[in-house]
């Protein structure tokens, strides 16, 4: 399978320089040349496969050759060792768990994937691969943990000084080995412009394998189809055919992955983007105008992106059919009020705790039902992340039936290691030189 930028489809690579790339030069994504349609017989017996061997069958059809089957079989082993459950709430509401894996957010799918299919592309006798990653919380704690351990790669992390949650922080600074954090005095803005200058940086990449792992790399997109043909699979074992999926939205590479699952023949009822006060895409749904704005400040931070990357592969998947895109997603957006609301409200209602992005896709999904009355549709709302990971976010009744994970609690025994650094190129440049 090649893969061709969204900018322009004559210019083609293969997967292995796709995911090394992680971005083509004329700053488009990379898609599929052709997304391959999954056989009638395995979606409609999906209720029979457990979550890897789905993986295994999308993953195949997807990537047609380029990791040998017995191979690529491994890598999904090891890589999608958790489960996504689908837990009921009420009738017809339930929610996707996709914090399970070891950085308790969705993003480990990705993560765990992509490190496996990067180690796996380094044939012997080749450079470590050195990956430079610039988080505000969730990306570096997946990122790290999902290379923690993976041969011939090593994992460099900035991130804000005082800005990232106490948990994201030890997920970043307690694992050792081939992982290392560097606590910059800056911002997130500051990290990601030391990363970018990194790579334009001729000294560093001549010395060094340097690659991004970015959330736009198409080997991050792929896995996250697994866990719709899997819900999908869960609700077929109890009679239900007709699902709808809120997704709690930032970059939109999340609901973008179920929109390629769709394409490959998932039969989707419909799909609701949720959003924050970032709403490019809820009113470009609503006005047709396509109109990216500067991100602003929410409490559920994860998704404060006012010009979504993943959108140029949404558009690509719809081929400026925009009658077919808005026939297909519904879109709503809720500030911060809403948002401590509708935490509140799913507490109160189903004595169970989501997380503020995960919020946001629960009151999408009820708005989205009250006006689309059904007896047959059933409503499956994406959680994200675990609420452990943002205590600020809740009031005391509720941060207290947090049941935090056992993972968490000896996260919390371990000592903080990091490297103090300032916001300058200069350090940061000394500090990979003379840290090899
Ligand atoms: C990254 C993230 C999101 C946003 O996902 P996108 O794929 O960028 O749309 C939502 N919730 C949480 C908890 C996240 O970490």
């Amino acid at each position: 399978m090649n893969f061709y930028s969204t900018n322009n489809t004559d210019h083609q690579v293969e997967f292995k320089e796709a995911v090394f790339n992680s971005m083509p030069q004329d700053k488009g994504l990379y898609m599929p040349a052709s997304i391959p349609k999954l056989s009638d017989k395995f979606l409609n017996n999906l209720d029979e496969y457990t979550l890897p061997e789905i993986a295994f069958k999308v993953a195949s059809a997807m990537l047609d050759g380029a990791i040998p089957e017995e191979d690529l079989k491994e890598i999904i082993h090891d890589a999608i060792n958790f489960l996504a459950p689908v837990v009921k709430l009420e009738e017809p509401v339930y929610v996707l768990e996709l914090f399970h894996g070891p950085s308790l957010a969705f993003k480990d799918f990705g993560a765990r994937f992509m490190s496996r299919v990067m180690s796996w592309f380094l044939s012997v006798g080749e450079k470590q691969l050195d990956v430079l990653v610039a988080t505000s919380g969730d990306t570096g704690g997946a990122v790290a943990l999902g290379f923690l351990g993976v041969p011939d790669t090593r994992v460099t992390i900035l991130y804000p000084k005082g800005k990232v949650s106490e948990i994201q922080e030890l997920q970043l600074t307690t694992n050792g080995q081939n992982i290392r954090a560097l606590e910059i005095d800056g911002t997130f803005d500051d990290c990601q412009a030391l990363v970018k200058q990194a790579f334009t940086d001729k000294e560093l990449n001549e010395k060094f394998r340097l690659t991004s792992a970015n959330s736009i790399n198409i080997a991050r997109l792929i896995p996250q189809t697994f866990y719709y043909f899997n819900a999908y699979a869960q609700l077929l074992r109890q009679g239900k055919n007709k699902v709808v999926f809120s997704v709690p939205s930032g970059n939109f590479g999340n609901i973008g992955a179920g929109l390629l699952a769709w394409k490959m023949g998932l039969p989707v009822h419909r799909f609701i983007a949720a959003t924050n006060a970032n709403d490019t895409v809820p009113a470009y749904l609503k006005t047709g105008i396509y109109e990216p704005k500067p991100s602003v400040q929410t409490l559920s931070n994860a998704m404060d992106v006012g010009n979504p990357s993943n959108w140029a592969r949404i558009a690509d998947l719809f081929k400026e059919d925009v009658s077919a895109l808005t026939g297909l997603i519904s879109g709503y957006s809720y500030d911060d009020e809403q948002t401590k609301e509708a935490i509140q409200q799913v507490f109160d209602k189903y004595n169970y705790v989501v997380c503020p992005h995960t919020a946001i896709a629960w009151k999408a999904l009820k708005e989205w039902e009250v006006a689309n009355p059904s007896n047959d549709i059933t409503g499956v709302f994406l959680s994200t992340a675990h609420p452990c990971k943002f205590p600020d976010a809740f009031p005391a009744e509720i941060s207290d039936a947090i049941v935090v994970p056992e993972s968490v609690k000896e996260l919390e025994g371990k000592e903080k290691q990091a490297v103090a650094l300032g916001k300058d190129f200069e350090g940061f440049k000394a500090f990979l030189l003379a840290n090899n």
